[in-house]
């Protein structure tokens, strides 16, 4: 019997990768009328986008601090870091890149970096909340900020910066005194030097549930999902096709947003991306005593958060510097857990293994957003490091105003793929 030939489906565009970053993008090109396709390899929202800490942060201008000075790289090497870790071979292998990282998280590129992340924070809660309301997703979100805790003085004091900023872009923050952090959330151990209470900013009880109830609005509103393994998209006269597991989809243009995965198909499309996984793990716990907590927390020098979720406290790790794929390192959860027992009273573990996932990351730390410098049709949304789930709903609105020609509200040529190649 002769073969039946697959189908071939015709859409405006192709979304590539159904995380939050995704899934928003879909869901703007398709409110702006264009046909989307979708498409995962999965489920949607069950990587990096599941895992978080859940926090939308109105605040946070100044990049993630990786240090390099010998005294704490030896720490480090000691496994006595809970906020970051990597081992000697992956210090060697990532050496050009840290050294990229730290000279952007300083001085003038600290500098640009607040300037162009600032407007895009100053939209990320409303943005959130105009997507959760039309998808009923409004349910898991909770007003209340979240704190910054410091245990030295000196920890505080390097927060100046990002404070100065704050202060500059009109974000506002309360200073607390231990009484009043015991006042707000009694149940964490007060004893702290100083703690941060950043008000305008939001949380969410369920990462995961908030993607997969923005998925099911995309759907609705008459989106297309299809499941395909991405790295099979194939350039075509006048766009892309793709094998998915229906039959045949093609598009004049294609987004890849593929989080830590996306430098893979941009390589083999014949861009170099120097995309780094930060990965982190997390695990829920019963809260002891009936003692609960009302908003996310985090730890400043160590690196970890605690936010109430609907499985539990969910303690959330900071950053290891290891291969994407490489096998968990149980060791980095058992140190953050310790920490984290420290200032909060953490009951049994909930599940018996801890969930990891990365977080896609440029050396800037700002996320690659516009289109493709050198391959027509396709366009970027990738590398939102420790914000992604903050700046999901913004970045997938201005590269769908700019994608389909409405002009986005900000200036985003700061994002622009295109700085990677000067
Ligand atoms: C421990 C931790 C805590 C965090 N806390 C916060 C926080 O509180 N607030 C915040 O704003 N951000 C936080 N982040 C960062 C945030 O989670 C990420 O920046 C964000 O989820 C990235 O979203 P994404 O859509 O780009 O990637 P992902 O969510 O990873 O989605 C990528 C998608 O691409 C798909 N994919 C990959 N390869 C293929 C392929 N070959 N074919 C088809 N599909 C493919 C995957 O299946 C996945 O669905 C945290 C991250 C971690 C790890």
């Amino acid at each position: 019997m002769a073969k039946q030939a697959r189908q071939l489906k015709s859409f405006d565009i192709i979304v590539l990768g159904a995380g939050i970053v995704g899934v928003c993008t879909a869901l703007h090109l398709r409110r702006l009328g264009l046909e989307v396709a979708l498409v995962d390899r999965g489920h949607p929202g069950e990587e990096a986008s599941f895992g978080n800490a859940g926090i939308v942060q109105c605040n946070g201008f100044t990049p993630h601090a990786i240090p390099l000075r010998p005294l704490e790289l030896l720490g480090i090497a000691l496994g006595q870091s809970s906020a970051v870790s990597f081992d000697f071979g992956t210090l060697v292998r990532l050496l050009p890149w840290l050294r990229r990282y730290h000279a952007a998280s300083i001085g003038r590129g600290a500098e640009t970096y607040s300037r162009v992340i600032a407007p895009l924070r100053a939209f990320a809660v409303q943005d959130h909340l105009d997507i959760a309301e039309a998808t009923l997703a409004d349910r898991f979100y909770r007003k209340g900020g979240w704190l910054h805790l410091y245990r030295s003085e000196a920890g505080y004091q390097k927060s100046e910066t990002e404070h100065h900023y704050a202060r500059v872009f009109g974000v506002s923050y309360d200073e607390l005194t231990p009484a009043e952090l015991n006042t707000l959330e009694p149940g964490l151990n007060a004893n702290s030097a100083r703690a941060v209470h950043w008000t305008q900013s939001c949380s969410v009880s369920n990462p995961g549930a908030v993607v997969d109830a923005f998925w099911r609005g995309f759907v609705q509103d008459g989106g297309s999902y299809i499941r395909a393994d991405a790295r099979k998209l194939e350039p075509q006269r006048g766009g892309w096709s793709l094998e998915g597991e229906l039959g045949s989809i093609f598009a004049p243009q294609a987004v890849v947003a593929l989080g830590a995965w996306s430098a893979d198909l941009l390589s083999a499309l014949g861009e170099d991306y120097p995309l780094v996984a930060k990965r982190g793990y997390h695990m829920h716990f019963q809260p002891r005593q009936g003692v609960s907590l009302s908003r996310p927390v985090v730890d400043v020098e160590n690196g970890f958060a605690l936010t109430p979720t609907e499985n539990g406290i969910r303690l959330t790790t900071g950053v290891e510097l290891a291969e994407r794929d490489a096998p968990p390192n149980p060791k980095i959860v058992k140190l953050a857990k310790r920490r984290a027992g420290e200032i909060f009273p953490l009951g049994r573990a909930l599940e018996e293994e801890p969930w990891m996932g990365s977080r896609p990351c440029l050396p800037d730390s700002l996320p690659a957003v516009g289109p493709s410098p050198t391959i027509p049709g396709l366009w970027l949304n990738f590398g939102h490091a420790h914000d992604g789930f903050t700046l999901g709903p913004v970045t997938g609105r201005l590269l769908a105003e700019q994608i389909a020609g409405k002009g986005p509200v900000l200036d985003i040529s700061g994002l622009a793929p295109a700085r990677f190649f000067d």
